[in-house]
Order: structure tokens, then sequence, then C-alpha cells
């Protein structure tokens, strides 16, 4: 790790991730809470304060590992690890970041594109009704996904253990759900 410098050392992800998004992966020490608080963490290969530690260590393998994992496409951006952080890191912006990477260097979890589809129908499906109707929703992945739901894993199985509960709360406050889907995918 660079040491004595303000400067982020790109040669390592950790230091793209700080010159990407401003946020620094040294702040985290690990105390766990974000993974505790996590709705999909126990789902995730590596939990967000796994990701930090590997990260923090800098070596180009423990990066790899990272880039490769299925967990970070689990992410659901729902802010409830930073908002439980003590050290404000912004994990959110971290997870959107990796995937980025991983994608740029084509080394992506193959999950990655059925939890895309997913998540994007999940979504509009939110953004255009106003609340989450299950057979549009399924309608619409499969459209996109052109795969039948019972060879979705992840994101449906986590849709119907209730896992996704987080969002009713947004679905009242339909601005509240503009800046979800500005923050989420307006950059598409
Ligand atoms: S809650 Fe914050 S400080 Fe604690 S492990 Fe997670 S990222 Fe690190
Ligand atoms: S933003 Fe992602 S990592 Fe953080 S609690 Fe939500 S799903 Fe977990």
């Amino acid at each position: 790790m660079s040491s004595g410098s303000h400067h982020p050392n790109l040669e390592t992800l950790a230091g793209r991730i700080e010159a990407g998004t401003g946020v620094k992966l040294a702040h985290c020490y690990q105390c766990g809470k974000c993974a505790a608080g996590c709705p999909v963490g126990d789902e995730m290969d590596l939990p967000p304060c796994q990701v930090f530690r590997l990260l923090q260590l800098g070596f180009p393998e423990l990066d790899e590992k990272v880039l490769r994992s299925e967990g970070i496409w689990l992410c659901l951006a729902c802010e409830t690890c930073s908002s439980r952080c003590p050290q404000e890191v912004e994990i959110p912006k971290v997870m959107d970041f990796i995937r980025g990477e991983a994608l740029k260097r084509g080394i992506a979890h193959p999950k990655s594109k059925d939890i895309l589809s997913f998540h994007r129908a999940f979504l509009d499906s939110i953004e255009y009704t106003g609340r989450l109707y299950e057979v549009g929703l399924v309608a619409d992945y499969k459209m996109r996904s052109r795969h039948l739901l019972k060879d979705v894993m992840l994101a449906p199985k986590m849709y119907l253990k209730g896992k996704l509960g987080l969002f009713p709360h947004l679905i009242k406050n339909r601005s509240g759900m503009k800046t979800l889907f500005k923050r989420t995918v307006g950059k598409g």
C-alpha cells in the first residue's frame, strides 16, 4: 500500500476506487457492521467488509478475486451498510465501481448477466407502477433475460424470501424513488 502520499496508488484497485469515487478504503477498520446489516449478506461469497479487507491488502491476485466475485452483483444499493458504517464508507459506490471494473476487464462473474436483468426488471417495474407487481415483473424479466425463472438463482430467491422488503418505504414517495433510480440506474 502507498504510505506517506495523498495520491491514490492507481496500480491497485483500492487506489482506482479512491480516484474514481473519492472513497478511501483505508478508512474501513473491519468492524463488520456493514455485512451484519446487509439484506443479501448471507448470499454473498464476499460480504462488503471482506471485499474491503482484500482490497486494502493491495495485491493484484486479491483485487482479481474481488472482481470475479459473485457477491458484488447482489448488492441492491440499499445503503443499509453505509448508514451503519461508523466510518461513513460509501459502500454501494464502491460496489458499483467494482462491477464496472469487472465488466471492463471482461472478468465479471457469469451470473452477473442474469442478476443485472433481474434488477433492471425489478427497478423498472417499481418505477413504472410505483409498486411491485409480481406478474409483470416476472414476465418482463423473462423477456429480458430469455431465461426461465427457475434457472435464475439468487435474485428471485431473495425476492421470494421477502428479503427485498426494503423497498416499500421508498414506494410511498415517488420523488424518493426518482432519486433512487438516478443513483442506481441513472447512468444508463
Ligand atoms: S461498517 Fe464500515 S468500517 Fe465497518 S467493516 Fe463495514 S465498511 Fe468497514
Ligand atoms: S448497499 Fe449493497 S452491500 Fe450495502 S447493505 Fe445494501 S445490498 Fe448490502
